[in-house]
């Protein structure tokens, strides 16, 4: 069962009194770890490191010094660089590499003064939808521990959720932020690409890899997004769009919102529960002055297969650079340079991630590029152009997260096409580059979380950060 969760505001104001030190607050943290062990939620966990980084923090504090997320702790997807730190991407061929630089999220949030307490379990090279498919074991959701807790970022989403860091860093290719952030009960926010920078994130699928945060209130996502996005020199693909104070746009006022729903993309295949938690959101909203519009999206029967072409295309080039030669695992048993290549490929990487390499190199390849990875070029335009279209008279979609809540362990390992289709409503808002969020509103029959999900404009944050917290306030937290 599930505890209340300690936001960043709580412990920001017990720090500003002097009820509690930060060094004290990442003991808890580093105890809850301990406790929660068999979650696997963490690969590395950094013991007196984080200590020091407290007890730093204390002293900046006492000098009245302190940055914007003083005292925040924070976990951290283990695709994300942090100098001298292992980043295996739950990958046996990464499983010994040493990260030379800082992220630029990193350094970015440490400059703010947080503090960063682990690495998280994740699905390996980001490729999953339940974290089953880590090199290193899979990830227990902490509100029912026989349950998947989503993924990619399973770890970071149960760092939080079971109350073992306040935010995490997650990256969302196609819903790995917001979909375990549903499964768990917690907010998760997928932002605009280019609106923070993928320096120091290990590849996936460079046009649709974005790196958000977990967090167990939409006030906390608002901050650490306001201190991790803007312009990076060091990533060309960082717009040069202005920071708005996303804090200041958490009114919780709804009036004159136009929210889209797609109801006819909602018939198929949702849990009636959910479909009650988004009836009862649009009840909520309507209370809140907003207004329903009903929309088309009519592409979105195609958005599953355009994203698993685009993803693995992309997934299949960015992951050649692990030849055995020179990044992590070689196999040592290669007689030439051919078998090193195939062995070290064949050993280091695990089911999924093969699964995904052959069919990126097959949407790729001279005879099917036209057929599939230009085809898919041209939908996932159309797709961008629905969301365009609808934003003419909307401010932000809202869908559920996910189609189901959190599944059994093992339920859809044997159907790759089972577990895809669990993305269905998160992966467009990676197609068409736009924010997404997810929080959480109401439970299914066993208890479970059910996840809303908001997407809006390029670059407005803001809107759907502000619906999210409307409904978060809605459910009395
Ligand atoms: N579940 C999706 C996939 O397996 C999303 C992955 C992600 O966002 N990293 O591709």
């Amino acid at each position: 069962m599930q505890r209340t969760l300690t936001t960043y505001d709580q412990t920001r104001r017990a720090l500003e009194s002097g009820s509690t030190t930060c060094e004290r607050t990442v003991e808890g943290y580093l105890e809850s770890i301990n406790t929660g062990k068999r979650l696997n939620a963490f690969l590395a966990v950094f013991g007196e490191k984080v200590l020091d980084e407290a007890r730093a923090v204390d002293r900046k504090i006492a000098e009245g010094t302190a940055g914007p997320l003083a005292g925040m702790v924070v976990a951290v997807k283990d695709v994300i660089c942090m100098r001298d730190e292992k980043v295996t991407c739950a990958s046996k061929i990464l499983e010994n590499f040493v990260s030379l630089y800082d992220a630029t999220v990193i350094e970015r949030l440490r400059a703010a003064d947080a503090v960063f307490i682990g690495k998280t379990n994740m699905d390996e090279f980001a490729m999953g939808s339940s974290t089953e498919n880590s090199a290193f074991g899979a990830v227990l959701n902490p509100v029912d521990e026989s349950r998947v807790p989503g993924g990619s970022s399973g770890g970071s989403c149960v760092a939080v959720a079971g109350g073992m860091a306040h935010t995490a860093l997650g990256t969302d290719t196609g819903g790995s932020i917001r979909q375990p952030a549903a499964f768990c009960g917690i907010v998760g926010l997928k932002p605009t690409y280019g609106r923070v920078s993928r320096y120091g994130l290990v590849a996936l699928s460079s046009s649709f890899d974005q790196i958000g945060p977990f967090a167990a209130c939409v006030a906390d996502a608002a901050r650490v997004l306001h201190v991790m996005s803007g312009q990076d020199v060091n990533d060309s693909t960082s717009a040069a769009v202005p920071v708005p104070d996303y804090t200041a746009a958490l009114t919780g006022n709804v009036a004159g919102l136009k929210v889209g729903v797609p109801w006819t993309v909602l018939g198929k295949g949702l849990q009636p529960e959910i479909r009650a938690s988004v009836d009862r959101a649009v009840q909520r909203l309507r209370e809140g002055g907003a207004h329903i519009e009903e929309i088309e999206l009519p592409h979105s029967d195609y958005v599953i297969s355009t994203y698993y072409i685009l993803m693995t295309a992309e997934a299949s080039s960015n992951l050649a650079r692990y030849d055995g030669a020179r990044y992590g695992y070689r196999s040592t048993t290669a007689r030439n340079l051919s078998e090193l290549y195939v062995q070290s490929r064949s050993e280091g990487f695990g089911q999924e991630t093969k699964r995904r390499i052959m069919l990126g190199t097959y949407v790729l390849s001279a005879g099917y590029y036209d057929a599939y990875y230009r085809k898919a070029q041209k939908v996932r335009r159309m797709i961008q152009q629905d969301f365009f279209n609808a934003f003419e008279n909307v401010d932000c979609v809202l869908t559920p997260t996910t189609p189901t809540t959190a599944f059994k362990f093992g339920e859809k390992t044997e159907d790759p096409l089972e577990m895809y289709l669990s993305d269905i409503f998160t992966v467009s808002a990676n197609l068409a580059g736009l924010p997404g969020i997810s929080v959480p509103f109401g439970k299914d029959g066993q208890g479970l979380p059910v996840g809303i999900q908001f997407v809006g404009r390029q670059f407005e944050e803001s809107t759907i950060l502000n619906a999210a917290y409307y409904l978060e306030q809605q459910e009395g937290r």
